[in-house]
């Protein structure tokens, strides 16, 4: 079947908005992208997506026929019976408020329209165009301010009885550890995410005494970052070696067990933390080597996501084709 219609990807996210045009091959065709109005509790959020993408359509000349849909990507947990969003607080969307994008932007643009949690947006854009290179079976996770993931098992977006699949940060990697924001105690995301990474510093330096410039610069009650911790490891600085050191230790611990759960033939990771690029993936590696068993540790291989920011809107295209069939 030949099927020369065009999809739209949405990207939400809590300070812009991006919106692409592809074709099925998931080429990105046009792009643009516009700032997110959170105000009144961020209920101009879908009425200025609708505005936007009719606006574009007439820009370009296209029609409503002309598209065979359009995927959404959103913060906040997704209930797939009714299409609605609660929940997303960085965009204001609370808890006992539902907003209903599916319904809402269907209506508005007369094109079907679909919508996905964007953790698992844009696991399937990195397993799409990305470093997943189309595999069957592909984990994805993000290191960013939280760390976030999805997985794909047999070319299928793993979900959940609930939609809670996928959440990687939340494995529990130390249970003496720090408290998370989930009410769990001992997350990967507390000590992996770009916030983690800060806050395992700052306890390692605390017990640390030998010569070492990011000490120094904790001592001084200078702000450091993430990135910092990584910079100063490639440049062999002794407590930022360690510190990267147990950061790895605990990323390859929590990957191994989802290699050793689900061999996917690609873990891609990606997120603001992953810049740190082949550095960080040698170290993560070593230990993924450690805790995953022969047949797995052959066939699974780590990769640093290819996409960057373009996952998501591509990601959210191939929503339409994957729950449109
Ligand atoms: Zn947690």
């Amino acid at each position: 079947m030949i099927n020369d219609k065009k999809l739209i990807g949405v990207d939400l996210g809590g300070t812009t908005i991006k919106f692409a045009i592809l074709n099925q091959d998931g080429e990105i065709q046009q792009k643009w992208s516009q700032e997110t109005n959170v105000l009144d509790e961020g209920s101009h959020i879908i009425p200025d997506i609708i505005e936007s993408i009719n606006h574009h359509l007439d820009l370009y000349q296209m029609k409503p026929e002309d598209f065979s849909g359009i995927g959404m990507g959103t913060p906040g947990g997704v209930n797939r019976e009714d299409g609605s969003v609660s929940g997303a607080f960085n965009l204001n969307w609370d808890e006992d408020k539902k907003v209903y994008p599916v319904r809402d932007i269907t209506e508005g643009t007369k094109i079907q329209t679909f919508v996905e949690n964007d953790a698992n947006v844009a696991a399937l854009g990195e397993r799409w165009k990305g470093a997943g290179e189309n595999a069957d079976d592909v984990v994805f996770v993000t290191l960013g301010t939280g760390v976030g993931g999805g997985i794909v098992t047999n070319g299928k977006l793993v979900v959940g009885t609930a939609g809670g699949a996928g959440e990687i940060g939340h494995v529990t990697v130390d249970p003496h550890g720090y408290n998370c924001n989930c009410g769990k105690v001992g997350c990967l995301e507390t000590i992996t995410s770009a916030t983690g990474i800060v806050r395992v510093a700052r306890d390692m330096a605390e017990e640390y005494s030998g010569d070492s410039q990011l000490k120094a610069k904790l001592d001084d009650g200078d702000d450091i970052s993430a990135k910092d911790v990584y910079d100063l490891a490639k440049e062999n600085d002794s407590l930022a070696l360690k510190v990267v050191d147990r950061v790895s230790m605990y990323l390859g611990l929590a990957l191994g067990n989802m290699a050793n759960t689900l061999n996917p033939e690609y873990i891609v990771i990606g997120g603001g933390v992953s810049a740190a690029g082949e550095f960080l993936l040698d170290k993560v590696n070593n230990y993924f080597i450690e805790y995953t068993f022969p047949l797995v540790r052959e066939t699974t291989k780590l990769k640093l996501a290819t996409l960057g920011n373009g996952a998501g809107v591509i990601g959210a295209a191939s929503l339409v084709n994957d729950k449109g069939e």
